[in-house]
């Protein structure tokens, strides 16, 4: 019972276990690979046999005869040995390949269902390196390590057998000492471990120094950044170089303390073979073959502490892959989840609670009908809440407390690829995709045709601006629409919402990048289109504000007012009120 506790928690038999999904699908490819490697590993054990007939019949006996073909064998065994070789490179490579594959598609996958707040407290390096760089660190090593690990106890055991059939005494010395030797590397995890942990956190940072740089290489040219940077990068360089280095002091005696107990071995092995050879128990030629067993068999020890601080790196790695793809889901889709097909009552928030990180409630008490056909403007401090408020209609977040319901229905019972299909989102700073500026329009809706886009760029303002370019809606706009203005960009981002036609909007500061007159088209086109949708808008510009049916103002997490323009303008010394009089007419007044 305990043996099988043992055997169930050790970590290669977890380690490989968990692997052996993605192995499944290539077993027979894998498991040939794996194969190739017995007579690769056997065949070490065959040139150390012949020494003993070669040395008993020619060196001892001095007779040239018989054993001819020793040297015509020992030339044939190297060459098959070294065709298996090629073969077995070649498989480890594709199946290594298709394993590693396999692991970054799952992770990926992963990856993109992951939610916001996953990626709200994690930086791009961490998870470019944990979901890239780990599949690699995770898949390499497992195979490599695996066949390495075969070759050696295939080879070991043909030469431990080749020890034994020529000496069974000098064999159990060797056994011992060969056992003490390997007892360290039980050790190796423990060692590392915890440096490894910190190293992999450098080399988040690392990566998102890079990151960093090539997203905000404006600002860093712009405040003469780059000594900082430099500094930055070199500090983050030398931390990583100085684990290394702690790494490998922790762990670089495991050779040579190997090569010390082998040689401790060879030291004993010759003193009482020679012995046994004056005695006459065993022949020049077994003692011969012997030793070059032996030291076959010592040979590969002498790197085995390295080896096994790669496969404790790769056993890192796995742990760390299964963390993500066994991580439980924070935005749960019920099972039984209900298609969402359009919007024909309206939008209810009830008594609406709000944290990131259950700390401080960002929202409280947000109670809020809002009715097909309506368009509701937030309106409100900075840091407010409004983002936050509408951010819970596609359930990036979940609300701590009380529910928001579509038509009565709870959001958390619906399909959240329907839930989604029926949202169309405009933010302040919208992402654009490296590509041209119709494959960006066409993310609304891949099926649009080419009068539909048309009409799009229309109601975003943007015909004159593509009218004026060469290669009008097929220019390539560069990763992050970087090559548009930050006006443009809004427009692109507000033609594919446009484009997508879906029954609920969310504006979020959505034409604040847009000049007044472009604004009031956009804005007309807003009005036009919006008609029979349910639209939220967020805005500062209170003069975009003043068309909606109604305001809501969310002042530090509270809903303070909420009415139309001129309800909430009746309101003496209101919120609403204040804010517009600061925008517009009486200073006074607002102060
Ligand atoms: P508004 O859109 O009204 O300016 P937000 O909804 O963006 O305000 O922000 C409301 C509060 O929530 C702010 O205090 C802000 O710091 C905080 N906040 C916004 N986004 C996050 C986030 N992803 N994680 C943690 N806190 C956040
Ligand atoms: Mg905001």
């Amino acid at each position: 019972m305990k043996i099988k506790e043992q055997i169930k928690s050790n970590q290669f038999v977890v380690n490989y276990g968990r692997m052996w999904p993605f192995v499944k699908p290539i077993w027979p490819i894998a498991l040939l690979s794996l194969l190739i490697c017995i007579p690769v590993g056997s065949l070490d054990a065959a040139i150390a046999l012949f020494l003993k007939p070669y040395t008993d019949i020619v060196v001892v006996g001095r007779n040239m005869e018989s054993p001819w073909y020793i040297p015509l064998l020992i030339v044939g065994f190297t060459s098959v040995q070294g065709l298996l070789n090629f073969g077995g490179t070649y498989l480890n490579a594709w199946v290594g390949g298709k394993l590693t594959m396999a692991v970054r598609r799952r992770l990926y996958a992963k990856m993109v269902t992951m939610e916001p707040a996953y990626f709200d407290k994690k930086t791009s390096g961490e998870v470019l390196f944990r979901f890239n760089q780990d599949a690699d660190m995770a898949c390499s090593g497992l195979l490599t390590n695996l066949k390495s690990f075969i070759t050696r106890i295939c080879s070991s055991t043909a030469l431990i057998c080749v020890l034994f059939y020529n000496s069974w005494q000098l064999s159990i010395v060797a056994i011992i000492i060969l056992v003490v030797a390997v007892a360290p590397l039980t050790k190796v995890k423990k060692l590392i471990k915890s440096l490894v942990a910190k190293n992999t956190q450098c080399m988040f940072q690392v990566n998102t120094t890079y990151n960093e740089t090539f997203a905000g290489n404006r600002t860093i040219t712009a405040y003469n950044l780059q000594e900082r940077q430099k500094q930055h990068f070199n500090k983050l360089l030398d931390d990583v170089f100085a684990l290394v280095i702690a790494m490998t002091r922790r762990t670089a005696w495991l050779s040579p303390f190997m090569h010390f107990a082998v040689s401790i071995g060879l030291g004993l092995a010759i003193a009482y073979g020679s012995w046994l050879i004056v005695q006459g128990t065993i022949t020049p030629g077994n003692f011969v073959s012997f030793l070059t067993a032996l030291l076959m068999l010592y040979t590969p020890l002498k790197n085995i502490g390295n080896v096994a601080v790669h496969v404790q790196h790769s056993f890192l790695a796995i742990e760390r892959v299964f963390d993500i793809l066994e991580r439980t889901e924070r935005l749960i889709e019920k099972e039984d989840a209900k298609p969402l097909d359009g919007v024909k009552h309206g939008i209810t928030f009830e008594d609406v609670h709000f944290a990131y990180d259950n700390k401080v409630e960002v929202l409280r008490r947000i109670n809020l009908d809002v009715k097909v056909g309506e368009m509701i403007a937030l309106v409100g401090n900075s840091g407010g809440g409004k983002s936050t408020l509408v951010s819970l209609i596609p359930r990036f977040y979940d609300a701590v407390k009380g529910s928001i319901k579509i038509d009565g229905v709870d959001i958390r019972e619906f399909s959240l690829y329907d839930l989604r299909e029926n949202i169309a989102v405009v933010f302040q700073d919208n992402f654009l995709f490296d590509g041209t500026i119709k494959e960006n329009i066409l993310l609304g809706k891949p099926s649009a045709t080419d009068e539909e886009v048309k009409q799009a760029l229309e109601s975003a303002c943007l015909t004159e601006f593509i009218d004026s370019l060469e290669k009008g809606v097929e220019t390539y706009i560069g990763e992050r629409g970087i090559l548009l203005s930050g006006g443009q960009k809004q427009r692109v981002a507000i033609a594919r919402a446009f484009l997508k036609n879906a029954p609920i909007v969310i504006l979020d500061e959505a034409t604040s990048a847009l000049d007044n007159k472009s604004e009031e088209i956009v804005q007309k086109a807003i009005d036009n289109l919006m008609k029979d949708k349910t639209v939220f808008v967020i805005a500062h510009r209170l003069s975009t504000v003043k068309n909606a049916d109604r305001i809501a103002v969310i002042n530090e997490g509270d809903l303070a007012e909420l009415g139309t323009h001129e309800e909430l303008m009746a309101i003496p010394n209101g919120k609403y009120r204040t804010l517009y009089n600061m925008q517009f007419k009486d200073p006074k007044e607002a102060a």
